[in-house]
């Protein structure tokens, strides 16, 4: 099953063995440690579990599991999951609409996933989406208390350093938008600042050229911090 699972995903497969061998410790280790719920009567096999730990051990294979202690519970749906949202505009205004989500990370809460999209994970990396390393990019920015897009950091320089960064290159990214510059990293990027972290992140895995073409930056920071150089496995 193991085996099964690297050649569904090229971005795990493309891995030294070395960090498959700890990829596979990890994963065993957020198997014992978390709870998988199925809903609408969706029964989550032993496959569809191994597949999304070994895409959570992921971003914490040189950081260690201790990053997800804020959770336990999983919850696998079908497909798509529709919330209702309300926004209050300037005016004052509350505008309410529909919102389809894929997955959903919230602080202390389960961890929402729509197997639909997990499952599409080996192709979906062609254009770096990946709707598991997304939520627990969140999970691991919210370690710190705040989902702000920046996660735990050692000391105020480093904070300082990665909101410079992050910061700088998520307004670019807004302002390239509005001009229609084209960019190969998915727009909804450019909702927040923690969502530039999320969709950043999951580029960085799982297609990571694209990522260090277009933010040479960003990419040195994700590297720097999650001890990782996803790149170098298929452009050393
Ligand atoms: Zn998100």
């Amino acid at each position: 099953m193991w085996r099964l699972t690297l050649q569904r995903h090229p971005f795990l497969l493309w891995r030294s063995e070395p960090d498959q061998v700890r990829l596979r410790e990890l994963a065993t280790l957020f198997l014992a440690r978390k709870e998988f719920c199925g809903a609408n009567e969706l029964p989550v096999t032993d496959e569809m579990a191994v597949s999304i730990a070994a895409q959570a051990a992921l971003p914490v294979l040189n950081l260690g599991l201790g990053l997800y202690d804020g959770f336990v519970g999983i919850v696998v749906h079908p497909d798509q999951v529709i919330a209702r949202r309300e926004e209050i505009d300037e005016d004052g205004v509350v505008h309410q609409f529909d919102e389809e989500l894929s997955g959903e990370a919230m602080q202390g809460g389960p961890v929402m996933l729509s197997w639909r999209d997990v499952q599409s994970a080996g192709d979906s990396c062609q254009w770096g989406y990946n709707v598991a390393i997304h939520e627990f990019a969140h999970v691991i920015d919210m370690a710190d208390g705040a989902a702000n897009g920046t996660p735990p950091l050692p000391d105020p320089n480093t904070r300082n350093q990665w909101k410079r960064v992050m910061g700088s290159a998520y307004n670019r990214f807004c302002s390239d938008l509005n001009r229609r510059r084209p960019s190969e990293l998915d727009s909804y990027a450019a909702k927040s600042i923690d969502e530039f972290f999320a969709v950043t992140s999951e580029c960085f895995f799982v297609n990571p050229r694209v990522l260090r073409s277009e933010f040479e930056d960003v990419y040195a920071l994700l590297k720097s911090y999650y001890a990782q150089d996803p790149a170098k496995f298929i452009d050393p």
